[in-house]
């Protein structure tokens, strides 16, 4: 499982506004969802839609869609295995690309990467000298400074090895984001993430034995047959490594994934079950002297201050290189096309290590972002954060207080006691029991439009 603020996996076309529903209706990792992107008729040039961005201080996002196995809760943009030579078909597309893209931006003293992310997908099921080659197209290619910037790199416990560790901490990644979900052998096995916990713990021991400074650990609630105690025992069995940053994932059970061929549909014991174990791990994280940084994510009080998911800004432009990133200007959010069924996945990829390096100057699929959709992102974006929305901030940048655009939205979560009442003039941040609702808060500020395109969408 993956955490870097992009590749997140949403559930359902979000319910209106007013009738929340679930506590569980879709992570916003990201607005819109890629299930809002459409084709772009006009396939609009790169080079047009870079030429007036600020590109000093871009975020660098490369994408490797595969894994050993297919996880039965997750929907990313990600396959199982590879076929002889398919890896390094796919890494000289993404070096054709990077060269394309890169040509695009313009003048290299314009350009400066601020930040740097690999994702997937498992990009440690790429070998070292193929993780070689990745940070070579990032660096060589792109000119992002791997070893000056904060670098971000997911892997599972099975290809974290010695070796691709290696390269990776000497390339300079700064965080490793190992997918663990459960410690609990049985638990591993429900969530169809087989896994045993003496591989977990051996893997933990590589990367803590590689020196990168920032572990984080991914764990999951909700599965069936966790119980109180044994998501303790997860949890305390995370603690004893002492992760700098610790995500905690409710269980979301997707349409055409593993889980998702079982059962689906309202469960308000299965939602009770997932708000209580969130409670549980959330107090033993503050209680172990974690700080907590969004619903999801806590960091170590004394732990060193930086890893890409630091960067937050609301406003920066993002380069995505692969068949499953994104990118995004002020006016553009652009991929590839999207999937989750396995056979459209692997003719996306194999579209995608097909194409002459001509082909990946324009943007193809995508949702334009006029000013409500800004104004709704910055918004999303800061206040499902602990530390909230900065009101000034928000002011400078759109020229009125969000009271103004989102009124009625606040209003209504103030009435729940999602909203902290005091000083809301300086700052708007959510209660706790607000950010322990952060998946209905955030989809109920869906533009109509985007929930339209959303529920529109036709899974594949
Ligand atoms: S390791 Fe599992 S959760 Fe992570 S991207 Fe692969 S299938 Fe999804």
């Amino acid at each position: 499982m993956t955490t870097v603020t992009r590749l997140r996996a949403a559930g359902t076309a979000p319910t209106a506004p007013d009738s929340y529903g679930s506590p569980y209706q879709s992570y916003v990792y990201a607005y819109p969802h890629k299930t809002s992107y459409r084709r772009l008729p006009d396939r609009p040039a790169l080079r047009s839609l870079w030429a007036a961005e600020p590109k000093d201080a871009l975020s660098l996002y490369l994408h490797i869609p595969f894994c050993e196995v297919r996880c039965g809760f997750c929907n990313l943009f990600t396959r199982v295995g590879a076929p002889d030579g398919l890896t390094g078909a796919y890494l000289d597309a993404l070096d054709r690309q990077a060269a394309t893209v890169r040509e695009a931006l313009g003048d290299a003293g314009d350009v400066r990467f601020a930040t740097a992310a690999f994702g997937g997908g498992t990009p440690t099921f790429l070998t070292a000298a193929e993780l070689q080659r990745l940070c070579d197209t990032a660096e060589h290619r792109m000119g992002a400074d791997l070893r000056a910037v904060p670098l971000s790199v997911e892997a599972s416990p099975a290809t974290a090895t010695a070796d691709r560790l290696e390269v990776l901490a000497a390339r300079g990644t700064t965080r490793l984001s190992l997918g663990v979900q459960s410690f609990d052998d049985t638990e591993a096995r429900a969530a169809v993430r087989p896994q045993r916990r003496a591989d977990v713990e051996a893997a933990l021991g590589r990367v803590r034995e590689a020196r990168i400074p920032v572990l984080n650990i991914d764990l999951i609630y909700g599965i069936d047959g966790q119980t109180d105690a044994s998501w303790l025992r997860s949890l305390d069995a995370a603690l004893a490594w002492r992760p700098e940053e610790l995500y905690l994932y409710p269980l979301y059970v997707r349409p055409l994934t593993g889980l998702g061929r079982r059962a689906q549909g309202a469960d308000p014991a299965w939602d009770e079950q997932r708000l209580r174990l969130y409670r549980l791990g959330r107090d033993h994280l503050l209680a172990h002297g974690y700080e907590q940084q969004s619903m999801r994510m806590f960091r170590r009080a004394d732990a060193p201050p930086q890893g890409a998911d630091d960067y937050a800004c609301q406003t920066d432009g993002m380069i995505g290189l692969g068949c499953g990133a994104r990118s995004y200007t002020a006016g553009l959010h652009y991929s590839f096309d999207y999937a989750v069924g396995m056979h459209e996945i692997r003719s996306i990829i194999d579209d995608y290590v097909a194409r002459p390096a001509a082909d990946f100057a324009h943007a193809e699929y995508g949702r334009r972002i006029d000013a409500d959709e800004s104004r709704r992102r910055h918004l999303l974006q800061s206040l499902l954060q602990a530390e909230g929305l900065d009101v000034a901030e928000y002011r400078a940048r759109f020229g009125r207080p969000p009271q103004d655009d989102f009124g009625a939205e606040l209003e209504r979560f103030a009435d729940r006691g999602w909203l902290d009442g005091t000083d809301t003039h300086t700052v708007l941040r959510l209660t706790p029991e607000g950010l322990a609702h952060s998946d209905a808060v955030g989809p109920a500020l869906f533009s109509p439009a985007v929930r339209a395109a959303m529920a529109a969408y036709e899974r594949k």
